[in-house]
């Protein structure tokens, strides 16, 4: 099937909007956000620093990701200083961004880096694509950022400006629609400059092509172009896939302080939040009652507990609506996978899951109120 056959369009709108890159560019020149990962006239970034820097943008807002990059960056400069990272300095440096197993899976492709690579990135789209945690948009990115290699980064920004800009209606639930949008921008990529073109196209889907509300045609540089503009059919599009509804899980969060510190435990090593620490998080809505029991089976006494109120934390296909407690004990030496955590421990090494941040003052509350008691 033809690439205007799989993205459902005439195939003149295709061949007539693929000289566009210029307009493209030349917005981008004047508009580009200044961003520590970006080159400037005396700095370009290194492929380690754009991989680091699209595995964060993956996770949030580019505002966002400027002090996590930077703190990471500074952290880790290099590589081998990524390779050689402990799990939890990973997971702490990552404290907040969500999706733990990228920073992982980050940890992982750089130790084959070090093997099988000589700590270098390689500047080959096919070898990044193997490395753990590495998919097609983020290869490309680096592939063309880093390297100058002429590919695509198609990413939902990407995705977003091109079905709106041919007017297309395929459906992105589709991997073969996916893989198609990557081709016309592959297309329509100058072979001089494929890094900025990727990260043009990207800056107008994140600044001007909106994903939630109106798209700012008016300061567009495809405005005359653009199917979706002219049509109006924009908010139609792009056509995503549909989302699964969200299963609700009710839990009890217990945060159990003693002189020790913080009652914590290790989530197991696969599925949500996989191995990081966690306070008490139970099934269900438990009474304070049904908590001093569960104290009591771990060893401790519960002694006075305060009601935190609800909070509701909402994964992508998960949702959590909790309701949290702060309670007392004397210390006691609890079983596996339960261990104590203190104030310091808390700040330096370890990353509570965003998860918990409602309860996040709490926690420390608790813990000023232990080192001042103790
Ligand atoms: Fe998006 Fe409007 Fe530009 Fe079309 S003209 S690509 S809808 S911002």
């Amino acid at each position: 099937m033809e690439l205007h056959e799989r993205l459902q369009i005439n195939k003149s709108t295709l061949t007539e909007r693929e000289p566009l890159a210029a307009s493209l560019l030349e917005w981008y020149d004047q508009n580009k956000r200044e961003m520590p990962w970006r080159a400037t006239k005396d700095n370009r970034p290194t492929p380690y620093q754009v991989w680091v820097s699209e595995i964060m943008l993956q996770q949030t807002r580019v505002e966002a990701v400027r002090e996590y990059y930077k703190r990471f960056i500074s952290a880790l400069p290099d590589v081998a200083a990524l390779a050689a990272a402990p799990e939890d300095q990973l997971l702490k440096l990552w404290e907040g961004l969500g999706y733990y197993s990228r920073v992982r899976n980050m940890g992982k492709a750089a130790r084959v880096v070090m093997e099988e690579y000589g700590g270098e990135l390689p500047a080959d789209w096919n070898q990044l694509l193997k490395l753990p945690g590495i998919g097609v948009y983020t290869a490309g990115a680096i592939a063309s950022i880093a390297f100058g290699i002429p590919v695509p980064a198609p990413d939902g920004n990407v995705f977003r400006v091109l079905s709106r800009l041919l007017g297309s209606f395929a459906g992105l639930g589709d991997a073969k629609v996916k893989a198609a949008f990557g081709e016309v921008a592959a297309r329509m990529m100058p072979p001089n400059r494929p890094g900025d073109f990727n990260q043009s196209l990207m800056e107008l889907g994140a600044t001007v092509c909106l994903p939630n509300g109106a798209p700012l045609c008016d300061r567009c540089p495809w405005q005359k172009a653009c199917i979706a503009c002219r049509e109006e059919s924009w908010p139609r599009l792009p056509v995503l896939p549909q989302k699964k509804p969200r299963r609700v899980e009710e839990r009890t969060i217990l945060l159990l302080a003693s002189e020790k510190g913080l009652l914590l435990s290790r989530r197991p090593a696969k599925g949500l939040l996989a191995g990081l620490p966690e306070p008490l998080n139970l099934e269900g809505s438990r009474s304070p009652v049904e908590l001093s029991e569960l104290v009591e089976e771990l060893g401790g006494q519960l002694g006075q507990v305060e009601e935190l109120g609800k909070a509701v934390h909402i994964f992508s296909h998960i949702e959590w609506q909790m309701e949290g407690y702060a309670g007392w004990t004397s210390s006691f030496l609890p079983p596996e996978p339960y261990f104590w955590a203190e104030a310091q421990q808390l700040r330096r090494e370890l990353a509570i899951p965003s998860a918990f941040k409602a309860y996040r003052e709490a926690i420390w509350q608790l813990l000023e109120e232990e080192s001042v008691s103790s």
